[in-house]
């Protein structure tokens, strides 16, 4: 946008009003003039999201403007209830952490009202313990840490999240679908999830 009397860029936004197109007073911040701009931010459009909680997942569509940038993380609100965006699959299939709208054929997300299901694998030379625990969704699974789960103590030694392998770092559990540890000797631990098992 220019100014129409000098062809400044430098605009500031006096009022600004509508929905589908906007209605901008605008004064320009070198001659002062002031004037009407009508831009058009295109219709909101329906973008589908799979929506967790627990093992199960149902589809839903929620309605938001193609240049619109989402991120992981994000709160968006799935038929009523706030959920957090853990993934974007874009138009090439792939997942992103950031998108804008219009690029984005699949949001992922999982309801925040609801605490945070995540495999448990522990390898013991071959033999693979399995269990599920459920733990708040800021819990951190941290690579490197020790955790104690009934009377079985294991280190994590890698993490699947949602969209990638980890071999070093740490995890939100609400992103995180799988923990992969291996036994210690060591007594001592950094978490407990033993009430956190699910049986
Ligand atoms: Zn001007």
């Amino acid at each position: 946008m220019r100014c129409n009397v000098c062809g400044s860029q430098s605009l500031a936004i006096i009022k600004s009003k509508g929905k589908n197109s906007k209605e901008l007073l605008l004064e320009c911040e070198e001659c002062g003039n002031i004037f009407r701009e009508t831009i058009d931010i295109g219709k909101p459009r329906d973008c589908r999201v799979v929506v967790s909680e627990f093992e199960k997942s149902h589809k839903s569509f929620i309605k938001l403007y193609p240049d619109e940038i989402l991120k992981t993380g994000d709160v968006i609100e799935v038929d009523g209830r706030e959920a957090e965006i853990t993934s974007l699959e874009n138009k090439k299939g792939g997942r992103v952490p950031k998108s804008p709208v219009e690029d984005i054929n699949t949001i992922w997300a999982s309801y925040l009202d609801t605490p945070a299901r995540v495999g448990i694998s522990v390898d013991y030379g071959g033999r693979i313990l399995s269990e599920k625990v459920e733990v708040n969704r800021d819990f951190e699974f941290v690579i490197g840490d020790v955790i104690k789960m009934g009377n079985i103590i294991f280190s994590i030694n890698s993490l699947k999240t949602m969209e990638r392998k980890m071999r070093r770092g740490f995890a939100r559990a609400s992103v995180t679908k799988r923990v992969y540890g291996r036994p210690v000797d060591d007594k001592k631990f950094n978490h407990d999830l033993s009430s956190r098992v699910l049986r």
